[in-house]
């Protein structure tokens, strides 16, 4: 993961987001209240803006930076989530321009955990959780196997991504039947059965980026 990769799949993010609003918002006013895809459209278009312009030498303020328009420019619950996960992310890595897939893997950990310190949302809770926790630790042991294998490092980024998105996708499909706990949805108590919650899709989202943009580059 190096500076171009990293702002690439943040300008992944902003149009999969955008593209995704209409449908994000909706999945949120059933459950909540129809705000998700506008908060996420508004704060990574501002992550768009801040970091075209910033320049750095190390990849690791590219997310502290994200992080942080996120935590400013989003109202929802969302905002701080998403933006403390960049901001984890950024800090857990080491500085210079880029990170391996290991040290990125262990970025990926701390924003799993920086989201669950400041929700406090368990697996299971029909959260953004259910779709990042297993996203995160399918990225890390796609890592671990690769570098068993001693794969090029760029394929061993891409796999992971790939297996890190297949998850989340998985995650995500698997909150429908839960009953949320956590967030504005828990607040439909049983009736929140049988949506998708707006935040796991996001998640999706994010990881689809991810993989999108590390396949092209291993290519
Ligand atoms: P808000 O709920 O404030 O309107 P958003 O609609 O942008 O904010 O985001 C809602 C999503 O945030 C939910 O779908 C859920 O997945 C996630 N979320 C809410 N609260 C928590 C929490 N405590 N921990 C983890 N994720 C949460
Ligand atoms: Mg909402």
């Amino acid at each position: 993961m190096d500076i171009a990769l990293a702002r690439r799949w943040l300008d992944a993010i902003t149009r999969a987001v955008a593209d995704r609003a209409d449908y994000l918002t909706q999945l949120d006013s059933a459950i909540g209240d129809a705000d998700h895809g506008v908060n996420l459209t508004r704060g990574f278009g501002a992550v768009a803006a801040a970091l075209d312009e910033a320049s750095t030498e190390n990849v690791g303020e590219v997310f502290v930076r994200a992080g942080s328009t996120l935590i400013s420019k989003v109202g929802g619950a969302s905002g701080p989530l998403y933006g403390s996960a960049f901001r984890a992310i950024g800090k857990a890595l080491p500085p210079g321009p880029s990170a391996t897939a290991a040290e990125f893997g262990a970025g990926l950990i701390a924003g799993l955990e920086a989201v669950q310190r400041l929700g406090a949302a368990a697996p299971g809770d029909k959260t953004m959780v259910d779709a990042l926790a297993p996203a995160v630790l399918a990225f890390k042991k796609s890592v671990s196997d690769s570098e068993s294998l001693s794969e090029e490092p760029r394929g061993g980024l891409a796999a992971a991504a790939a297996a890190a998105s297949a998850a989340a996708a998985k995650g995500m499909q698997a909150t429908v039947p839960m009953q949320a706990r956590k967030g504005r949805a828990s607040y439909l108590g049983p009736r929140s059965v049988g949506h998708q919650d707006p935040g796991p899709p996001s998640t999706a989202l994010i990881f689809a980026a991810l993989a999108e943009v590390t396949a092209a580059t291993a290519s």
